[in-house]
């Protein structure tokens, strides 16, 4: 896990959370489901990791910085999905502890939906003894993610655990009646985001379309973890613009400062990101 470690160290400062009070579970009714965020650490993105620091200018506002590491659960009709499991248990991932929070044990878990396959996503996934954690569940990954990282170790550590688990999706895939995937590459070359359905509202999950405030202000601004900048770059201007136009609809990230959750609406410039309460 090494080498994805390193990666995603930088990513997620290991400070103490801004606002101690804000709750590390948040549940929230999405039409006929119940989406639950659930909030590993948050952090701050070093000025040091953004790659084209012209973009900042005029976006150092308070908070500009801030991010998080979230993974979220959906409970629809008999189903419980997972979106990402955060990081490994060994080096600070919180999965275990938070779904227990949530009144969840890992076994009561039937779908994973993973974004992309780097270490703090996919880390939680295994036990301390680099087994499954989440026994009962199906895990859905790209089949373009998988590709990408199979001569990875760490990588595929998990697709080895798992792999009578595990089913590789093709773009805008069905997961389930209430979830379908939607191809977001660029970050990595499977990264994929996933929409959920209900009774007229729908949650975006994207991700790391998103890893600090700044950039719904000014979606120019890029970090250095995205595999492929200009692809990430144009992904995330795109999918930004088409769910600020679509109404009832919330976005969740991965790194978006927690419960990660909210709504996005255009501004002036760029966006406006208002958290879900
Ligand atoms: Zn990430």
């Amino acid at each position: 896990m090494k080498k994805l470690l390193a990666a995603l160290c930088c990513a997620i400062a290991f400070c103490a959370p801004a606002n101690a009070q804000e709750a590390n579970v948040s549940k929230y009714k999405i039409g006929d489901y119940e989406f639950i965020s659930l909030n590993n650490n948050t952090g701050a993105v070093s000025e040091s990791l953004i790659i084209n620091k012209d973009a900042l200018e005029g976006y150092k506002t308070e908070g500009w910085n801030s991010n998080s590491l979230n993974y979220f659960v959906l409970k629809a009709g008999g189903d419980i999905i997972l979106f990402d499991a955060g990081l490994p248990l060994t080096h600070g991932g919180k999965i275990a502890q938070r779904l227990q929070e949530a009144g969840l044990k890992p076994g009561d878990i039937n779908i994973i939906a993973i974004t992309h396959m780097h270490g703090d996503h996919i880390g939680g996934l295994l036990d301390a003894q680099g087994q499954p954690l989440f026994t009962n569940a199906k895990v859905f990954i790209a089949k373009e993610e998988a590709a990408h990282w199979q001569n990875n170790q760490d990588a595929n550590a998990v697709l080895e655990a798992y792999k009578n688990q595990i089913t590789l999706f093709k773009k805008n895939a069905k997961i389930t009646g209430a979830v379908k995937s939607a191809p977001l590459f660029g970050h990595t070359p499977g990264h994929s985001g996933f929409i959920i359905k209900s009774n007229g509202q729908q949650v975006y999950v994207l991700g790391d379309v998103t890893h600090l405030t700044a950039q719904f202000a000014n979606p120019e601004i890029s970090v250095s973890y995205d595999v492929d900048p200009k692809a990430a770059l144009k992904t995330r201007k795109n999918i930004l613009a088409k769910v600020a136009r679509q109404k009832n609809t919330h976005i969740a990230g991965m790194h978006i400062y927690k419960p990660g959750l909210g709504k996005l609406a255009k501004a002036e410039k760029g966006y406006t990101f208002t958290p879900a309460n």
